[in-house]
């Protein structure tokens, strides 16, 4: 790795202290499942590392009226394993087996992984489907970014170099509403080709009131495809509507082709994971499902 000056802050102003002072020459360092990599293969040679593992205040998983709060120092092996995590976010829930392996979710952040941005990720998409918000600090404040608005592009968000992603909040999980993550990859344990986090909302008639549909794998960024759920919305939730659905995704995506599949096996698989996690997500929905 190139050679760098190594920083472990106590406190959160301290580490937003140090990101104001070094700017664009910092990186902050989380679980280092992302970051070590790149530094290894000399991809990213930041002068300084800040260390926010150790940070107290960081480290809590909250399930309060504001929704499921999980801090910057969070493993996501912790939120795995967090007997609150299925009821307060079942879609974070559904998202944990598929990352990495144990080893990587031992070490890697829920945070460090909608901070990276990585497209092809699961967390991100979960996090546009359940419409999560980022809390960000910085030496001069606090603010919140809508998951609409954080991924910017491929490895790019919202956050600008002397911002600290302090916590990501996923609302509270409304009741008659299922949620499902589904993806294909070449091995278990390898980022997906393709994935899905899907969610349905059914109202007291027995119709779907809300869908959500985030890709992951499918562009520069998660990707919702909202003409395919306003297809599902007024709909029941049977096997037809979700057919429906599913082929205005194959059609409308437009993912990327490179040597791991084409631009249309991604579109096609898509559909195929449409229309199995719509059924998954409706099930748990209407008490009929896993
Ligand atoms: C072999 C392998 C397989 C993997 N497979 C998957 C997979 O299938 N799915 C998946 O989603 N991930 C996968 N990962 C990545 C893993 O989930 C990482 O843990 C995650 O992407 C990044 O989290 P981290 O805490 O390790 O972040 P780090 O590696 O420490 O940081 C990653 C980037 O985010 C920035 N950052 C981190 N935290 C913050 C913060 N709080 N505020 C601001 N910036 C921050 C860092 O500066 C850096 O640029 C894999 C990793 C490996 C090595």
């Amino acid at each position: 790795m190139p050679a760098f000056c190594y920083h472990r802050p106590a406190t959160v102003e301290e580490a937003v202290g140090l990101l104001a002072e070094y700017g664009s020459d910092a990186k902050v360092l989380a679980g280092g499942q992302s970051l070590v990599p790149l530094l290894a293969l000399r991809l990213s040679h930041p002068e300084h590392l800040v260390d926010i593992g150790r940070i107290d205040g960081l480290a809590a998983v909250d399930d309060g009226p504001a929704g499921f709060t999980v801090g910057a120092a969070v493993r996501h092996a912790d939120v795995e394993l967090s007997p609150v995590t299925g009821r307060a976010a079942p879609l974070v829930a559904a998202a944990m087996p598929h990352i990495g392996h144990r080893a990587i979710r031992n070490r890697g952040t829920v945070c460090g992984s909608l901070a990276h941005a990585d497209p092809a990720a699961e967390l991100p998409a979960v996090a546009l489907a359940a419409d999560a918000e980022m809390v960000v600090r910085s030496a001069s404040g606090e603010r919140t970014i809508p998951a609409a608005d954080f991924f910017l592009g491929y490895l790019t968000s919202a956050l600008d170099e002397t911002e600290l992603l302090t916590a990501v909040r996923f609302p509270s999980w409304p009741r008659s509403t299922g949620g499902s993550v589904a993806e294909v990859s070449r091995r278990h344990g390898d980022y997906a080709l393709v994935g899905l986090a899907a969610v349905v909302g059914v109202g007291d008639g027995g119709r779907v009131e809300r869908a959500a549909l985030s890709f992951f794998g499918a562009g520069a960024t998660p990707v919702r495809v909202t003409e395919a759920e306003q297809v599902l919305v007024g709909e029941h939730p049977d096997p037809a509507a979700f057919a429906e659905a599913a082929d205005v995704v194959t059609k409308s995506i437009e993912p990327p082709g490179d040597n791991h599949a084409t631009a249309a096996y991604r579109a096609h698989v898509a559909g195929v994971l449409t229309r199995r996690c719509l059924a998954e997500a409706a099930g748990r929905a209407t008490g009929g499902g896993a």
